[in-house]
């Protein structure tokens, strides 16, 4: 009887998790680190898979492309590691709607593709940021925003943020005003340490009263990379600044927040799947990533009525 009854209590549970609509962004990592879209290699039609989808995405939400864009698209040829030309294509999108400053918020959609029979999703590294990204940007157009902002989708990250330094050499950030760059890069695998590195800190004064807000609203710890922390059993070199497509924003001295788990045990393995997301985590580091651009939103606002009363 008490068997019987543990089993309806457990089918019960499980019919109740089914009916709870899962979140966009969930649909969207899954989507995104799915076996179809091959692991996202640059130049594939995997990659070409995804751009459709984030395009589509973006269309939904009315963004709108960038000036001297004819759509989302922005093609490059870079040359990467091996001096060899790589053929990539970044998808940008912004939401305009006054006279400010823009938050730019990247994620690289690119990953390794495939090796034989066996696919490397990239389920975190990187639909994770990108899902979350696409978040942030039905967020933003749901909100009163007091600056503007841009959502970049960068390919060709690990050819070297190839997509980053196309994007950057574009003269995009001569003709528009950019406050920050917000990097989202690996955001789902607590790992065995359940906290969010976070970088950059230190490029601008008031970051650092920015994070640990929130990380006190959110009680989701924190670490603050900058300085070159050793965490647990996954050593941080350095200060992370080189990383990911911030530091392309960064040796151009846009102030910067690098938000990422760090490495673990499925980095740049097969086994980087969206089965192996942890969603409750995920979801809230989603919530954390959310925060930061309203955070940088009110910086960013600050520093416009500071300009305004000169
Ligand atoms: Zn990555």
């Amino acid at each position: 009887m008490r068997l019987c009854s543990t089993l309806l209590l457990t089918l019960l549970f499980t019919l109740n998790c089914y009916a709870i609509e899962s979140e966009q962004w969930i649909t969207d990592v899954h989507y995104l680190a799915s076996d179809d879209l091959e692991g996202r290699r640059t130049g594939t039609v995997g990659a070409e898979r995804a751009r459709a989808y984030i395009e589509q995405r973006f269309a939904q939400l009315t963004l709108t492309p960038l000036k001297g864009l004819e759509s989302f698209r922005q093609t490059f040829s870079e040359p990467g590691r091996r001096k060899n030309l790589v053929h990539g294509i970044n998808v940008v999108s912004a939401y305009s709607h006054a006279d400010a400053p823009y938050i730019l918020v990247t994620a690289h959609y690119d990953h390794l593709g495939r090796k034989g029979r066996r696919i490397f999703n990239g389920a975190d590294d990187n639909a994770s940021g990108v899902s979350a990204m696409l978040e942030l940007a039905l967020r933003t157009t749901k909100n009163s925003m007091q600056c503007n902002v841009m959502f970049l989708a960068t390919d060709a990250e690990e050819h070297g943020l190839l997509g980053a330094k196309a994007f950057a050499n574009t003269g995009v950030l001569e003709s528009y005003r950019l406050f920050a760059n917000l990097n989202l890069d690996m955001l789902s695998q607590p790992g065995g340490r359940h906290d969010l590195l976070v970088s950059g800190v230190r490029s601008h004064p008031a970051f650092e009263d920015l994070t640990s807000q929130i990380e006190t609203d959110t009680s989701l710890p924190m670490i603050n990379t900058d300085a070159g922390y050793r965490v647990g059993r996954y050593p941080v070199k350095g200060d992370r600044t080189k990383v990911s497509d911030h530091a392309v924003f960064a040796e151009r001295g846009i102030p910067f927040l690098f938000l990422g788990v760090g490495r673990h045990n499925y980095y740049h393995t097969p086994r980087d799947t969206a089965s192996r997301i942890n969603e409750g985590f995920y979801g809230r580091v989603v919530d954390a990533s959310w925060r930061f651009l309203k955070g940088l939103d009110g910086l960013c606002g600050k520093e416009l009525q500071a300009n305004h009363t000169d």
